[in-house]
């Protein structure tokens, strides 16, 4: 059965959150809270999670969106790390076709730096034999000029051949709603903007959490068997601020013109700096450029790109592509998250810290689980949902390697008889079922474009609102639809039109429009800090 996100939806889930209890409560609305509420709701358990802000507004919404084993991680023989990840890849490319779509990867060799041809075709031979049943086509090497012709912007110096491989790239929030989605319609009951404050415990033993719902502005008590710290980032704050769990380390991407970049697919690079391992990936008509990796002390809340960071990435895409020539002041959009990664005892520098992920159960029965992938989520999930079934006694196998999720492979027919077509067909096909899209076509202006030089129509605003549990103006632009990152001005001249469309389905009044644009305003400017003074 479709389950029903909208705001009466949600306000329905509070509500039966506050009367029932639960076999598990699940903390955290990132990519992990949603696998595993996936994972339970299709095993038959009984789960309600809680999400403090909005879905994928943590790590999971900020990630380079790639599904992918991890090539670089086979120079330190994490094997096992890397056989999971092109194992959940394939997983994904068969389950989410209109998600996640295969990508080839240009990677070149050059005279005297980053990998030589032979340690490179050792590295993508192995890539392949680790995932011998994809259906992505295997490994190629390039000469020269084979280099070249693929990739004509590449600095042409010193070029010894290059690698060509493939992986997959994803929406990281458009993922996480739809695995949410599916979690949902299986029976999970979800609420975002409501926080977890509080465990409650009795004898000692977690049996909930205390929740704040913003919005409504009141408290609940969420009860369940097994409670689930699935937070990312913020993990201590709810296990026990002393444990020190984890080491995040802060990863930022830019979003430049493709053409000013003049890359034709994807590539990966070294940093000119200190020879990291970079992603240049197309984007539409934009190249998302990702990432770099320093340790973060500061604030998980107000975590922004810094013009370093900014650099940083600038001068390695200006060496690789030396006619590209950006400036900060190209930079459509910039972005930072943090990696939940787990903190080990040794000395090692950010780069090398593990990708694994680790589950901890307490004493007090709260199990907490973090670091991993945005591509490792359903394996993550299976793990964890294994042990709280184990602690229920309720034996249920694993059903989500077979599950479909997102747009069904008959979208394409579907939206044309909702009477799209191309190019309107192939965006809606990429990100929605049709069934999200059908109650909603008939709204005025529904099928028009939201802004010039986007893809994005107004009916899906209305679908974020109406069936993705979106409650404010930065929920649609920035996570929904993505406005934030791709408009030149990111969407600060269509906001307040969008708030206005928003406000008839939010019941907001005038005044509420103004703070939800001003609010918007506020989180574009802090994003264009990195220009400095010459910023927005
Ligand atoms: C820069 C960068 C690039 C990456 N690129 C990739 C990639 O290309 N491919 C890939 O596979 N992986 C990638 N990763 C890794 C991947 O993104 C993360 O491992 C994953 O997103 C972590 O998900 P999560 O659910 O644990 O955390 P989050 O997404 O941060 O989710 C935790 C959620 O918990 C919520 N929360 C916190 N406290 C509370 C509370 N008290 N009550 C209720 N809710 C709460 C937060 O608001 C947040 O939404 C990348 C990571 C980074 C940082």
């Amino acid at each position: 059965m479709r389950a029903d996100l909208s705001p009466r939806g949600r306000a329905a889930n509070l509500e039966r959150m506050a009367r029932e209890t639960f076999d598990a409560v699940i903390v955290g609305g990132g990519i992990v809270g949603a696998g595993i509420a996936r994972e339970a709701a299709t095993r038959g358990l009984d789960v309600a999670l809680l999400e403090r802000c909005d879905f994928a507004s943590g790590t999971s919404g900020k990630t380079s969106r790639m599904v992918h084993g991890g090539l670089r991680y086979l120079r330190d023989l994490r094997v096992g790390l890397v056989r999971t990840a092109v194992r959940e890849r394939d997983i994904l490319l068969r389950q989410a076709p209109g998600l996640v779509r295969p990508v080839a990867f240009t990677i070149p060799s050059y005279d005297g730096r980053g990998e030589q041809p032979l340690v490179l075709r050792l590295g993508l031979w192995l890539y392949d034999v680790l995932s011998r049943d994809k259906a992505l086509p295997r490994r190629r090497w390039l000469a020269p000029a084979q280099v070249t012709d693929r990739e004509p912007g590449l600095q042409a110096a010193g070029l010894r051949g290059g690698g060509l491989y493939h992986d997959a790239v994803t929406g990281d929030a458009r993922l996480v709603v739809h695995v949410l989605r599916a979690a949902a319609d299986a029976g999970a009951v979800l609420a975002n903007h409501a926080e977890a404050v509080q465990l409650l415990r009795e004898a000692g033993q977690v049996v909930g959490v205390r929740a704040i719902d913003r919005p409504g502005n009141r408290t609940l008590d969420v009860r369940g068997t097994v409670v689930v710290n699935a937070t990312g980032v913020w993990l201590d704050r709810l296990r026990d601020a002393a444990r020190g769990t984890l080491r995040p380390t802060k990863g930022v991407h830019v979003l430049l013109p493709r053409d000013r970049v003049g890359n034709q697919g994807a590539v990966v690079l070294r940093a000119k700096r200190d020879g990291r391992v970079l992603f240049v990936l197309p984007w539409r008509h934009l190249t998302l450029v990702g990432t770099t990796d320093t340790d973060y002390a500061g604030d998980p809340d107000d975590v922004v790109p810094d013009a370093e960071d900014v650099m940083y990435l600038l001068e390695s895409v200006n060496e690789a592509f030396p006619e590209a020539r950006a400036i900060r002041e190209d930079v459509v959009s910039a972005y930072a998250g943090l990696r939940p990664l787990i903190r080990t005892p040794s000395r090692r520098s950010e780069s090398d810290l593990s990708r694994a992920h680790a589950i901890f159960e307490d004493p007090d029965r709260l199990i907490s689980v973090a670091g991993g992938k945005l591509t490792t989520q359903r394996a993550m999930a299976e793990e964890v949902v294994d042990r709280v079934a184990a602690r229920l006694s309720r034996h249920a196998p694993s059903k989500t390697r077979g599950l479909p999720l997102g747009p069904p492979p008959d979208a394409q027919e579907a939206f044309r008889a909702l009477g799209f077509a191309d190019p309107d067909e192939a965006h809606l096909c990429a990100r929605h079922d049709p069934e999200a899209i059908r109650p909603w076509i008939d709204e005025p202006g529904s099928r028009d474009r939201i802004a010039q030089g986007a893809p994005h129509l107004w009916v899906e605003a209305i679908v974020a609102v109406e069936e993705e549990m979106a409650l404010d103006l930065a929920d649609v632009m920035v996570r929904r639809l993505g406005l934030f990152y791709e408009l030149p001005d990111q969407g600060i001249a269509v906001a307040p039109a969008v708030a206005a469309r928003l406000a008839r389905h939010l019941g907001w009044s005038p005044a509420r429009v103004r703070e939800e644009v001003q609010a918007y305003g506020d989180l574009v400017d802090r994003h264009r800090r990195f220009r400095g003074s010459h910023g927005t």
